[in-house]
């Protein structure tokens, strides 16, 4: 797959005029399309919602266009909680999926009627001391292991800290139902950033297959079943992405294999996507600030990985257009850089590009999940300005950029004394 901005220079270099770089950009009508089709994959199941992951772009403006499509929020702290409540998102519209959680968290989930999924056994106890039981509570499942589509290992539940073991699962569904609960969910996230269409069917397999037994084994029908994220993008060019219609249909004959003849025909779906909400749907806009020719060829630019963590964190690819020089030879081989001081700070290692010239405007893409929300503030540097693309082809400025005044916010009075005076 040729993987192409869904901005030209022209459209960005008038952006350049109002929004100094870097920037993050994001793509309303790609947002919403493709919000319509993961509904138009699911809507043959009855009650299917997607609940977007906050964490991935916790920005009011884009929340506000996902609950125009239907969508909900998947919380998992304190602050998600209070920006989805002060957006409208109301009770059944707010999934609380956090892990190792604080009671105050707890008691707002509680109070604002969200569905809260324990992450773990003891926490039925923790929740009832803190917050009380809710009428209507999910489960997170971990069956351990390694998470396996035909003879491919995706990733490795035995590893991960979440969730809860089946025979642990069971006993609190048992338990929960003895405290009064009357509307149960089960939850599970087994794999991340998957590029095949056969993950959700896989896992849908799975949490059926519990579901049928809980039933049996505890008299506890599941109201819904939350597969979670994990469905992923392809960041590198020679990747296929997931077609959500195919995902759909997969899971529809795994749900009418196994869920209707157990007498489980109405159990809604519900998701908790991120990244194949939003990530395609987001650039990273920076502009080549230096040359450095020494034991490589370096192109430094004036975002850094405070701006995109990604590729420092994980070693992750990003792709990267040169805006304007789209159809030249990619005959170069560079380093392209941030400013920190730190050596990972690479947005590529040994990438070819087209030649670059100071001034060039670089678009780094797929940066519209977990781009800007991971941002952190090392080196003293400040996180940048979130841009909206709109559907009508202007633009609107959804976040400002950080000023030295937000830095130091939290040093209370350190401009207004002088440290000087002996
Ligand atoms: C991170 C997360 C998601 C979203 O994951 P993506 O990979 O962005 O789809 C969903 N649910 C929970 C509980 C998460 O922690």
């Amino acid at each position: 797959m040729m993987k192409t901005p869904f901005v030209t220079k022209a459209q960005v270099d008038e952006m350049i005029k109002k929004y100094p770089t870097p920037f993050h950009l994001y793509d309303e009508k790609g947002i919403r399309e493709n919000a319509r089709k993961l509904y138009q994959a699911f809507s043959w199941n009855k009650g299917f919602k997607e609940f977007f992951a906050v964490k991935a772009t916790p920005n009011p403006t884009i929340l506000r266009i996902l609950k125009e499509e239907g969508c909900g929020t998947d919380c998992s702290s304190l602050t998600e909680l209070m920006m989805s409540d002060k957006l409208g998102f109301t009770g059944d519209e707010i999934m609380f999926s956090s892990n190792d959680t604080p009671a105050e968290e707890f008691i707002l989930a509680k109070k604002l009627g969200a569905t809260i999924n324990l992450d773990d056994f003891t926490h039925i106890d923790f929740l009832e001391k803190t917050a009380g039981i809710p009428e209507k509570i999910c489960c997170r499942y971990n069956p351990g292991g390694t998470f396996s589509i035909s003879t491919t290992i995706m990733d490795n539940p035995g590893d991960a800290k979440y969730g809860m073991t089946k025979d642990q699962i069971i006993e609190a569904y048992r338990i929960l139902k003895g405290k009064g609960v009357k509307r149960f969910g089960m939850h599970a996230f087994l794999a991340s950033n998957t590029v095949t269409n056969d993950y959700y069917p896989v896992l849908a397999r799975t949490l059926f297959e519990v579901a049928v037994e809980i039933k049996e084994k505890t008299g506890v029908k599941l109201d819904f079943i939350n597969l979670s994220g994990g469905v992923g993008v392809p960041y590198t060019p020679d990747k296929e992405p997931n077609d959500i219609l195919a995902i759909g249909e997969g899971v529809r004959k795994v749900y009418e294999e196994i869920l209707v003849p157990a007498g489980m025909g109405d159990v809604a779906l519900y998701t908790e996507l991120g990244r194949f909400m939003l990530a395609p749907y987001g650039h990273l806009i920076t502009t080549a600030i230096h040359e450095k020719h020494t034991h490589k060829e370096y192109i430094g630019v004036d975002a850094c990985a405070v701006n995109l963590m990604r590729p420092a964190m994980y070693g992750a690819y990003h792709h990267i257009t040169v805006l304007g020089k789209e159809n030249e030879p990619c005959d170069h081989k560079y380093d392209v850089t941030g400013s920190l001081c730190e050596n990972n700070d690479k947005f590529a290692i040994d990438r070819m590009l087209p030649k670059i010239d100071m001034g060039d405007v670089l678009a780094i893409h797929d940066t519209g999940a977990h781009g800007f929300a991971m941002g952190y503030n090392y080196n003293g540097k400040l996180k940048s300005a979130e841009v909206l693309l709109c559907e009508d082809g202007s633009t609107k400025l959804i976040r400002r950029a950080e000023t030295p005044d937000d830095y130091f916010a939290t040093l209370d009075g350190f401009w207004d004394v002088d440290l000087n005076v002996k």
